[in-house]
């Protein structure tokens, strides 16, 4: 036999030869059953076929060659190891068949137990068992229906049908009720109903079933549900499974014999302690098919103490051994403890970080791999508001929780009418059956979207996440009739004007208004909560991590930041200066006046006063940030969108001017106003007369936006406080339009600053595509860039967010063209070379070329990954990312040492 497995290729694992690391191989199943009967647990013996095996089945459609023979070689020696013969009718060996993909898909692929029994065979089963016929034909029916269900699609329904015949019959709602004449006969009435859906009798030769059943479930890897769930999840379509032929250990053999499930410590919270449920007398599908009622776990202690203290010995040494978190499915057969599988769990946003900070407690992990174990997406998911359900609040119905946050507000069925009610002030959820592109206003005014069909993907769910706006999608309990304005769910008639709540989290929906409450962990960051002297182990451990996620670092994090409150906010969150502080605001309000003073200026005179009356405001505006971010870096992006944007819209100005006229009234300067809309309108805006080329076009803007910046900067360092600007020209794509700019800004710096020892920087951003391919000129004239990573997507790609992401991006990502929005995770690819050229060419110009990127994707975790490894000196986020971003550059420093996340 050895020679033989030396030409050919290996495709079955016997379960002593594998280990937990061989999963691409064996299946997450396979490789911890390995694993286990590897430490010594007692795992029933068995063998694995490869997922290697499936993917050739599935690609030519037959087994390759040599499994066959393979197979029967390893089924040999499992029957000499187990002193049984596979549907011996003497003394038969079972055994299970059982689906194992790489990760775990739960309950999309298939399981069959029992396998190898017969009429004949079932009587040897029963000696077998001390005479136990009522076990035996149980077995025995459960192999039919399971077979039959899955290895021959009949409908699942009728042996349930028929079950549920045999209990009436007996006068009992119980299965345990049914003896074993009432099952001999619920045999008879499985295999009428094999044939007749099948046209063939139900297969009495074990090796057949045998074989049927493992091609099952190689099938079952390309099932309709399991496809889509795959997609779901983002797990990849050309893993297989593999195939997990293990030895029939039996929990139904009377009740000192028992199935359940456990967790080495809480999958919600972390807590330690033992969760689990048993079930007396019961095969393992039935915990999870949950046809009975399980028990506690601690009962067990009770039921079979020797048990109960050797399982509790077992997940212990588990938890030793993986370092982490596992679940485990175990069978009691008559007083003896049997292992069937484990793998590391699932767990919480929560539990992750509590879990990660017990085990460094425990010794089994450092605090690197405590780190590595939780990431930013879990950070920011204990970062939303949360409802506070301590009342009696309980959900209606629940979907997917596709965009994380919590809302209430009232029901609107309309995009218009959700726009109508949101300019009142009202908080309103839009409801639909699902959104389309048409809903994108509304979806935009709304608290929050619920939708009755779709899933993670669909259009509802990534607009409403590239938006931050909480959603609930495919709650399908709801019957949505948007011509009627209602919906119903579980006897209720919800109408237009009800206020509901959804939980973008959890998925769940609320009649009426919940409370929300900020998360705790925001607490803790706003320094309401002290780590040190609370009793809370979630914030305790987030606390712990990200202490040492700061320590491991080498990005600094800066916030996006226009006003003192947010700068504040932001460096409580912890971020270490302003990466953009956006001047546009500035403009508005009750200073509209004045920037339609100097656009509409027409002369020279007309435009100064216009700038100066702007000048001592912008001052004012810059010190207050400057103070917050007292001895912290700031940097601040000249003005940058078009000018007409700080003008009223075309329609509404020309509908004033007509009925102005009409009245007879003067209207001398609406009509000045309305002819610079017009002369000023353009095709594309985006790209258009904005950023560098306004400053160039318009004399003295930037020059007022330069001198308020260093008189505020001169201001705050006369106070004895200490402001460090970065002025930041945006849009340029030529050396030259720096240079330019530059050349009057350092005049005006070098006449404000004197000897103040203010010390003023220049730089650039790079968005525009042109920039970072000539980026070597530009850093000759540039002491920092920061790398506008939303418009260098937009150039990049040609296509403008607010254009495209409710237009096609739904279908884009369907069709797997992206699997991200480019606009929430960098397109490391494309976009990214584009940054990775600059920041080269910019550093060989100039050594110490100071880099940041000041997009949204600054507090994106995967993008805070490309950005350390690009090199750059610093991400900018939103306030609320900074932690964020702080965690993920942690993450990434240790990883560029350690292994892989997922
Ligand atoms: P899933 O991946 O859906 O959990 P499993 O392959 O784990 O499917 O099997 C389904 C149920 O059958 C589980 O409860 C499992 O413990 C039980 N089971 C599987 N193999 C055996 C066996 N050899 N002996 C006894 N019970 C088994
Ligand atoms: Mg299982
Ligand atoms: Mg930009």
């Amino acid at each position: 036999m050895a020679a033989q497995e030396t030409v050919e290729h290996k495709y079955v694992y016997d379960f002593a030869e594998g280990n937990k690391d061989l999963k691409d191989l064996l299946g997450g199943k396979g490789a911890n059953l390995a694993e286990m009967t590897n430490l010594g647990l007692p795992v029933p013996p068995g063998f694995t076929i490869t997922t290697e095996a499936c993917k050739a089945y599935l690609t030519t459609g037959r087994e390759p060659d040599g499994l066959a023979g393979q197979i029967e070689a390893h089924l040999e020696s499992l029957e000499r190891e187990m002193g049984r013969r596979l549907g011996d009718p003497d003394d038969p060996l079972l055994v299970s068949v059982r689906s194992g993909a790489k990760f775990s898909m739960p309950g999309m692929m298939e399981t069959v137990l029992n396998v190898g029994l017969n009429d004949r065979s079932v009587v040897g089963l029963s000696a077998q068992a001390g005479g136990n016929d009522r076990f035996a034909w149980d077995s025995y029916r459960r192999l039919i229906q399971m077979f039959g269900k899955t290895v021959c699609e009949v409908p699942g329904e009728e042996f349930e049908h028929a079950l549920d015949e045999a209990k009436r019959a007996k006068g009992t709602k119980n299965d345990l009720d049914l003896d074993a004449d009432d099952l001999r006969g619920l045999v008879d009435a499985y295999k009428q109903i094999f044939a007749k859906h099948t046209g063939r009798e139900f297969p009495q030769e074990p090796r057949e079933q045998l074989d049927l059943a493992i091609r099952a479930v190689f099938e079952s890897w390309n099932a309709e549900r399991a496809v889509l769930y795959r997609r779901q999840e983002r797990i990849p379509a050309d893993l297989g499974t593999a195939v997990n032929v293990v030895s029939m250990v039996f929990g139904n053999l009377g009740p000192d014999s028992g199935t359940g499930v456990a967790f080495t410590r809480d999958p919600g919270s972390g807590a330690q302690g033992i969760y689990g449920d048993y079930l007396a007398n019961a095969q393992g599908e039935d915990v999870v098919a949950g046809i009975r009622n399980t028990v506690p776990l601690q009962e067990l202690e009770q039921l079979d103490k020797t048990s109960y203290d050797q399982l509790l010995g077992i997940m212990a040494r588990l938890e030793e051994h993986y370092k982490d978190l596992c679940d485990i499915e175990f069978t009691i057969e008559r007083g003896k403890l049997w292992m069937l599988q484990t793998r590391v769990g699932k767990r919480t946003a929560a539990a992750a970080f509590v879990i990660a900070g017990q085990l460094v407690d425990e010794g089994l992990i450092d605090l690197d791999e405590a780190l590595h174990r939780v990431n930013g997406a879990q950070l920011a998911q204990l970062m939303f508001p949360r409802f506070q359900l301590d009342h009696d609040f309980q959900p209606v119905a629940k979907g997917i929780g596709a965009s994380p946050g919590a809302a209430s507000g009232k029901v609107v069925f309309t995009s218009a009418r959700a726009v109508e009610l949101a300019a009142e002030g009202e908080s309103v959820i839009l409801v639909r059956r699902e959104t389309n592109p048409d809903d994108l206003n509304g979806m935009i005014a709304a608290k929050g979207i619920l939708t009755s069909r779709g899933g993670k993907t669909s259009h509802a769910a990534v607009v409403a996440r590239g938006m931050g706006k909480t959603c609930v999608s495919g709650a399908d309990e709801l019957e949505v009739n948007v011509p009627a304005k209602t919906f119903t769910v579980a006897g209720h008639t919800v109408g237009e004007g009800d206020v509901i709540s959804i939980d973008g989290t959890t998925g769940k929906v609320y009649l009426g208004e919940v409370p929300v409450m900020p998360s705790e962990v925001v607490q803790y960051f706003e320094g309401s909560l002290d780590p040190e002297h609370i009793d809370n182990a979630l914030v305790r451990a987030v606390h712990r991590i990200m202490t040492h996620a700061d320590g491991a670092r080498r990005l600094r994090v800066r916030t996006n930041a226009d006003t003192g409150a947010d700068a504040a906010r932001a460096r409580r969150f912890g971020a270490e200066g302003i990466g953009l502080c956006r001047t546009e605001h500035m403009f508005l309000g009750d200073r509209r006046e004045l920037v339609e003073r100097l656009i509409l200026a027409s002369g020279e005179r007309e435009r100064e006063d216009a700038l100066a009356a702007l000048l001592p405001l912008q001052r004012a505006d810059f010190i207050e940030i400057f103070r917050e971010m007292d001895g912290l870096p700031v940097t601040v992006r000249l003005i940058d969108p078009p000018l007409h944007e700080f003008l009223p819209p075309l329609e509404q100005l020309a509908v004033n001017v007509a009925v102005a006229q009409e009245r007879g009234e003067d209207v001398a300067k609406e009509e000045a106003l309305l002819a610079a809309v017009r002369r000023m309108h353009e095709e594309n805006p985006m790209l258009g007369l904005r950023g560098v080329r306004l400053g160039l076009v318009i004399p003295g803007l930037f020059a007022m936006q330069v001198r308020a910046i260093a008189e505020a900067a001169v201001a705050v360092a006369r106070d004895g406080g200490s402001a460090c600007p970065e002025i930041m020209v945006p849009l340029v794509g030529a050396v030259q339009e720096l240079e330019t700019v530059r050349a009057e800004a350092e005049k005006i710096i070098a006449e404000v600053v004197g000897d103040s020892g203010v010390e003023v920087l220049i730089g650039t951003m790079i968005e525009v595509p042109r920039a970072a391919l000539t980026a070597g000129q530009i850093a000759e004239a540039a002491e920092f860039f920061s790398f506008g990573t939303n418009d260098l997507t937009q150039m990049g790609w040609g296509f403008s967010r607010d254009d495209v992401e409710g237009a096609f991006f739904w279908r884009y990502l369907e069709l797997g063209i992206f699997g991200i929005s480019p606009f929430e995770s960098i397109d490391a690819d494309g976009v990214g070379r584009l940054v990775r050229i600059a920041a080269e060419e910019g550093r060989a110009a100039r050594p110490g070329l100071k880099l940041g990127v000041c997009g949204e994707h600054g507090g994106d975790p995967d993008s805070v990954h490309f950005f350390h490894e690009v090199g750059l000196d610093y991400v900018s986020c939103s306030p609320f990312r900074v932690p964020v971003a702080r965690l993920e550059a942690g993450r990434a420093a240790i990883s560029t040492t350690g292994s892989d996340s997922r």
